[in-house]
């Protein structure tokens, strides 16, 4: 079926609760947070002694629930995974998670956790297969102050045929193949970026055809990528400032394997690094992957991918002066 009948379906369960009530299995301890240190070699002096914080990224791992799972999954989550099962989304994959951290928790607090379904995607296909996105948020509390929210996402999907899979894994780059799969199938599209709270800015002056850079309020130092804080200071205020355009290729590599959608292998992906000193990664357009060099000269300039998708990229600035 060409419309995505299910898909009104799937999104009335959005808000509805995945598991209601949940608590941690146990009570924040010392010795898991001494494994998930010693496991991850995060030394980090805040996760030991006498005034240990957690790890803000074990939020996860005081409301996983074990072998024997919870108590309190609630009835909504697996009707909506029965539907996308009986659609033939017999499949699922975990994508990505997100986190946010209110307080840190420490050793003795016990957590307590609701967990919503918070989105159904449209109907996607990625190269494992067509299926959706479902993603759910848990908060998680002690007491009654939420701590921190988990965001876990993942595909649901009708695995692409044994055949079908081969062939994509197997498929060597050529361009007649390329072009064959294109008759058949639209045109995969680029990953959409991931948009969130720290970097939303970013993206709306990118929508303005303008690439803003982050400057520290209290010591003036830029950054790029955008981050909550100052790498130099710590200072979590910052306005913004538009980088001129002007750059050089501070390094490229080139991506022959393996292939992606939307992408068509060899590639040049380049650090450029910007006239106002700061570095970010992206593509020299208009250049043969084999003739972008360190030290080249570019100027940004802003591509239109899609309806949708818009990029900052730089191409070659001539180096013949004409006029
Ligand atoms: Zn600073």
């Amino acid at each position: 079926m060409d419309d995505d009948d299910l898909h009104p379906l799937l999104k009335a369960y959005e808000g509805l609760p995945a598991a209601v009530a949940g608590a941690g299995r146990d009570p924040v301890n010392t010795p898991m947070i001494r494994h998930w240190c010693e496991a991850m070699g995060d030394g980090n002096p805040a996760y030991t002694g006498p005034a240990a914080i957690a790890p803000p990224t074990m939020l996860q791992a005081w409301i996983m629930g074990g072998l024997s799972g919870h108590e309190g999954r609630a009835q909504a989550y697996d009707e909506l995974l029965g539907l996308l099962d009986d659609a033939g989304c017999t499949s699922v994959v975990a994508t990505d998670c997100e986190q946010e951290y209110a307080r840190p928790l420490r050793p003795g607090d016990e957590v307590a956790f609701d967990t919503v379904i918070e989105s159904v995607s449209r109907r996607k296909t990625t190269k494992l297969g067509t299926g959706y996105f479902v993603t759910t948020r848990t908060d998680v509390r002690v007491g009654e102050s939420l701590v921190g929210t988990h965001r876990f996402r993942i595909l649901k999907y009708a695995p692409a045929s044994t055949r079908d899979r081969a062939s994509t894994r197997d498929r060597a780059p050529t361009r007649d193949r390329d072009r064959s799969r294109k008759s058949e199938e639209p045109p995969a599209l680029r990953p959409r970026p991931v948009v969130n709270r720290d970097n939303a800015g970013f993206w709306e002056g990118v929508r303005e055809h303008r690439l803003l850079l982050q400057r520290c309020a209290a010591c003036a130092v830029l950054r790029f990528p955008w981050l909550p804080g100052c790498q130099s200071c710590g200072s979590p205020e910052w306005d913004t400032v538009e980088a001129c355009g002007e750059g050089t290729v501070f390094s490229y590599v080139v991506l022959h394997h393996p292939p992606f959608p939307a992408f068509d292998p060899p590639y040049a992906i380049s650090l450029v690094e910007l006239a106002e000193g700061v570095r970010m990664v992206s593509n020299v357009v208009g250049t043969p992957y084999d003739k972008v060099r360190i030290g080249m000269p570019v100027r940004l300039e802003f591509r239109e991918y899609d309806d949708e998708l818009t990029l900052p990229v730089f191409h070659q600035v001539s180096q013949e002066v004409t006029g």
